[in-house]
């Protein structure tokens, strides 16, 4: 009979940290003993403040009331993400977290419009968002909850927020102690194993502590020190197709109006962000260090910003790619010492949320059974390939050509996967999406489109409406969509009545 895991211990208490020890302490809290070990003088990467929809879901499990939750983070809610010169210099898309339209029989809203501007000689791939009711609440900076728009099947608003990375993990790490969760300050200094199994055993501190534990979860980001330092898991680097590796980031003050997205605007050598928090902005740069300098993209950041900078540039190294097993022995890393992926679709939280949920659900009962940890790294690797090659669709599929990065970028080979998905996309409008991806079908149409793909033709099926019943559909869409948003209050008057930052 194996030996029960009772003690778990999380080495890291940055985002990743938190969000496990909250998560375990809320569903095995009571089977478990929980320790986590987190260095101060370390301290953690410090950004990370941009979420998507799947949030709600984490904050739901943990019973998190959310406007407390944005009171304590400075949060703001998000509707998606606006390019801002991706797809060539100019222009400007909203990947929003909605649907666009409405579908009818079936068929997606986008072949319906496909075929409304199939008779024009250059039809213009923006006007899908004339359908969204996201854009327009964006455009206007207005945010309010709609469960359906009228009396009709369209849903309201899908959102997500911003917050305050340091004020997030103090939130979580408040709820978690309430929990049970002990913190050990100290910075980890050695690591022990069975001599037999070579499982993980126990660590110990700088200030001479031992921790000893059944299960480790790695949290010590970049640095993945259980599992890629102690136990020697390698790491499959993907920096040829995302071939950002620094970042460069500052705050600034608070927007004069705090718009519901997050602006991702392209720049020579990668791109800029900005993320409107209540009490300041977050800003950053990420720019790939083969085609500019640290220097050059620091002059960047600062002449890019909309408000006055609080502080110096702080800055980050990093390679995109992942850790080629991310359960290994007794040990599973979650977080940055997992891999990381670039934060250009804020995808980051959203694989801590998804990997603690799907340790939680594979966790063993005792011992270290291969068949949960092959589970488990199957299901992650296979996340981490779809959201790659969504990523990569922004770098790749444009027609910039005005900087050696650009052009880097428009001719490198990409994964087959993707060339599939860009080619059906191109010749039927149809998205070739796994039944799993993170992304649904409305987050790759919209930046397909985006970036640039005009699809050549549409589902047969949005044939079945006479013409003049579909010009009546979509003038119905239009005004339904206007009356929707004209019932909304303004982002910021939503923030001060609901969740004023604390
Ligand atoms: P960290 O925050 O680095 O925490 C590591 C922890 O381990 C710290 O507590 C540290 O003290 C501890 N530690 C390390 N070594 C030791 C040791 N020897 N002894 C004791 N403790 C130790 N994600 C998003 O979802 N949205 C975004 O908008 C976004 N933007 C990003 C922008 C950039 C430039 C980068 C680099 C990342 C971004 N991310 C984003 C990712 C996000 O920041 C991380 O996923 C998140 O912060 C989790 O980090 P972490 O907890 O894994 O690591």
């Amino acid at each position: 009979m194996q030996p029960e895991v009772r003690k778990l211990v999380i080495v890291g208490g940055g985002t990743a940290g938190w969000i496990t020890a909250a998560a375990f302490s809320r569903l095995l809290g009571q089977r478990l003993t929980i320790e986590l070990v987190e260095s101060e003088a370390i301290g953690t990467v410090g950004v990370g403040e941009a979420t998507i929809p799947q949030i709600i879901r984490l904050n739901t499990i943990l019973g998190i009331d959310e406007h407390e939750f944005l009171r304590a983070t400075s949060g703001t809610f998000k509707l998606g993400i606006e390019f801002v010169d991706w797809g060539k210099k100019g222009s400007r898309y909203l990947h929003t977290f909605g649907e666009t339209g409405m579908s009818l029989s079936n068929v997606a809203f986008h072949h319906y419009w496909r075929r409304s501007v199939s008779g024009e000689a250059a039809p213009d791939p923006k006007g899908l968002w004339d359908y969204s009711l996201h854009q327009q609440a964006a455009e206007q900076s207005r945010f309010g909850k709609l469960d359906r728009v009228g009396n009709t099947a369209m849903t309201g608003l899908a959102y997500a927020y911003h917050f305050d990375a340091s004020r997030y993990a103090l939130f979580l790490r408040a709820y978690s102690e309430k929990r049970g969760v002990t913190r050990t300050e100290g910075i980890v200094e050695a690591v022990e194993r069975d001599g037999e199994s070579g499982d993980l055993t126990a660590i110990t501190l700088k200030n001479g502590k031992r921790v000893a534990g059944d299960f480790f979860i790695d949290c010590t980001g970049f640095r993945s020190l259980l599992l890629g330092g102690t136990l020697g898991v390698g790491y499959e680097d993907w920096s040829r197709w995302l071939p950002c590796d620094r970042a460069l980031a500052v705050p600034s003050e608070r927007l004069p109006t705090l718009v519901p997205y997050t602006r991702a605007t392209a720049k020579d050598a990668g791109w800029q962000w900005r993320i409107p928090l209540q009490h300041r902005t977050g800003n950053g740069h990420v720019y790939s260090s083969g085609f500019t300098s640290d220097d050059a993209a620091a002059d960047v950041l600062l002449q890019g910003l909309d408000t006055k900078a609080l502080g110096d540039p702080r800055p980050i190294r990093f390679t995109t790619g992942r850790r080629e097993t991310f359960w290994a022995h007794n040990c599973a890393a979650i977080g940055l010492s997992s891999g990381f992926l670039e934060p250009l679709e804020s995808t980051s939280i959203h694989l801590i949320q998804s990997h603690v949920s799907r340790l939680i659900q594979l966790f063993p009962r005792a011992g270290n059974p291969a068949a949960m940890r092959d589970e488990y790294n199957r299901r992650c690797t296979a996340e981490f390939a779809q959201i790659r090659d969504f990523l990569i669709l922004h770098y790749h599929r444009t027609d910039r050509e005005d900087s050696e990065f650009w052009r880097y970028c428009k001719h490198m080979d990409v994964p087959d996967s993707l060339t599939h998905k860009m080619e059906l996309f191109a010749a039927s409008g149809r998205v070739g999406r796994d039944h799993d991806d993170l992304f649904r079908d409305a987050s790759w149409v919209q930046v397909m489109l985006g970036q640039g793909i005009m699809p050549a033709d549409y589902d047969p099926m949005a044939d079945q409406i006479a013409p003049a019943q579909l010009t009546e559909f979509l003038a119905n869409l239009r005004t339904l969509i206007a009356r929707g948003i004209a019932s909304l209050p303004t982002h910021e008057d939503y923030l001060r009545q609901h969740c004023p930052a604390d």
